[in-house]
């Protein structure tokens, strides 16, 4: 192909490669457009099962395809590594980062799917201590985190420490806290039991804290009380009410109902209580022509998921906030087919006053308790046990990416929900420190980029040329040039 036809096309950005990017990115497969997607991670994670990761049933692979895998043989997506910082909307160009070299994508359509991450509410010093579970390295972390809290059971002189080595607490009753609370217990009920000389590891507490006064509350009274009853059956102590006021590395502060504070000393303590959305969300909402973002930071869309006077620029998944539409893989899949859709009717002459407004489907949502439970709600229809477990189980499956991930998953999980084994045990020292270094290094406190670093502070465009030379000094809203 020669360099005017592709310079000819209409060139399609799109940012993150989560189901949002990656759907959108799918639908536009026959579209005689060029797709640049730009992701900071070089994966497409599916996060509904990060947890299976942390409590060591799936390995990341199973998990975390490489995106330029999954898209290999659609020859009109180029992906490409970044983190983007900058969206020139005035120019139509993405600016990403990747080490310390600038790279600009121009556009005429964009679509930014960049999720969302752990929200502490305004207490970001808990992720020292707590934290949350969105990527790989926070599963990673976590399944050090836990598996490391045993070891030093074991080796703890008093039975003061080996009590807050063996407890552990999750802050947050939504479907995440659930699923990590359940598999928590099970991992020390059944597949460590017998594993220790000094500490039994059925010893352990697993401890659910939420502030609120139901577990799984916008599921409902009927399958939040399934999931609470199951859960208490499984010995996890569950704690309504409870505001999390301080975490520090020996535990939590909690601040009950009737105002008084009391400590659960703990360590091994995971965040699952909040979400922030990317804080792209508030830089295209800040360059539109009168966008606004909501309380999470999500962008309060227009009724085609693009930003107000730029009908080419649409935000899809967990960074939109359009009524009804649950920050759910299903909202961001239908997000990201819908934007691809409207890109492609623009191609063939529709205009954008004649895009009819997105239409969000609910098809359900469920959450796993533990093997053989979950609860599920399809429209009216509430039901929770081993039905709902199956049902989960397949539809995990379906979205699971590749094949092989798929067999293999089938694999891992015969082996650990019919026997007791895992087969992702392993955990490392630099998996529990690794955030708190990276944060140093990011800080500038450390210089150990430069042991990877091949560039020097150049700037790129979309054909690999450098354009500009730059001072290394991380900005987000540096320009370029
Ligand atoms: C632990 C957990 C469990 C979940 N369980 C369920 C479930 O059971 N069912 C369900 O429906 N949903 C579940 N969800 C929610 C679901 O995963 C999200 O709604 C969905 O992933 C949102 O898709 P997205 O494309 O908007 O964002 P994401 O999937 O979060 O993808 C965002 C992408 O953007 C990239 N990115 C972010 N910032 C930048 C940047 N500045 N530059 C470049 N790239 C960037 C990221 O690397 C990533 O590739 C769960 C989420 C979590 C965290």
């Amino acid at each position: 192909m020669s360099t005017d036809s592709v310079v000819k096309r209409h060139r399609v950005a799109v940012i993150g490669s989560g189901f949002g990017g990656l759907f959108a990115c799918k639908h536009l497969k026959n579209a005689d457009v060029d797709i640049t997607l730009i992701s900071k991670t070089s994966t497409h994670l599916f996060q509904p099962l990060l947890y299976q990761v942390a409590t060591g049933i799936l390995s990341v692979g199973e998990i975390a395809p490489a995106t330029r895998m999954v898209l290999r043989k659609q020859k009109n997506v180029q992906v490409i590594m970044g983190d983007v910082h900058d969206i020139d909307l005035e120019n139509n160009i993405v600016t990403s980062r990747l080490l310390n070299q600038d790279h600009q994508t121009p556009f005429d359509s964009l679509i930014v799917a960049t999720g969302a991450q752990q929200s502490y509410f305004g207490n970001d010093h808990f992720a020292t201590y707590a934290p949350g579970m969105k990527t790989i390295d926070d599963a990673l972390e976590l399944r050090a985190r836990i598996l490391g809290s045993f070891e030093e059971a074991e080796l703890a002189p008093t039975q003061e420490m080996r009590d807050r080595f063996m407890t552990f607490v999750v802050v947050g009753a939504g479907p995440t806290g659930v699923e990590l609370a359940g598999q928590i217990a099970e991992l020390a009920d059944r597949t460590l039991e017998g594993t220790f000389r000094n500490i039994d590891p059925r010893d352990a507490r697993v401890i659910l804290v939420e502030g609120a006064d139901a577990v799984l509350k916008p599921m409902g009274p009927n399958l939040g009380g399934k999931a609470h009853r199951r859960l208490a059956r499984m010995g996890v102590e569950i704690q309504l009410n409870a505001m999390v006021t301080d975490v520090d590395a020996r535990g939590v502060t909690i601040k009950d109902a009737d105002g008084t504070e009391r400590r659960i000393e703990s360590a091994c303590k995971v965040w699952s209580a909040g979400v922030q959305a990317s804080a792209l969300g508030r830089q295209l909402a800040e360059r539109s022509d009168g966008t606004e973002v909501d309380r999470a930071g999500r962008v309060i869309v227009e009724p085609d998921l693009t930003v107000k006077g730029h009908p080419n620029v649409f935000v899809v998944g967990d960074l939109m906030a359009v009524p009804g539409v649950p920050g759910q893989a299903q909202g961001a899949i239908q997000g990201g087919t819908y934007a691809a859709k409207a890109i492609k009717a623009g191609l063939e002459g529709e205009t954008p006053e004649q895009r009819k407004p997105f239409k969000y489907f609910d098809k359900g949502s469920m959450a796993t308790i533990s093997r053989f439970s979950a609860v599920c709600q399809v429209g009216k229809l509430e039901f929770g046990g081993f039905i709902a477990w199956l049902a989960w189980l397949g539809l995990h499956l379906w979205y699971l990416v590749g094949f092989r991930s798929r067999f293999v998953t089938v694999f891992e999980w015969f082996v650990s929900f019919l026997g007791r084994h895992r087969g992702q045990m392993a955990a490392t020292e630099q998996w529990v420190f690794a955030r708190l270094a990276l944060e140093a290094v990011n800080a500038g406190d450390v210089d150990a980029r430069d042991a990877v670093r091949p560039f020097d502070g150049e700037t790129s465009t979309g054909n690999g040329k450098s354009v500009a030379n730059e001072p290394t000094t991380p900005s987000s809203d540096r320009r370029v040039g």
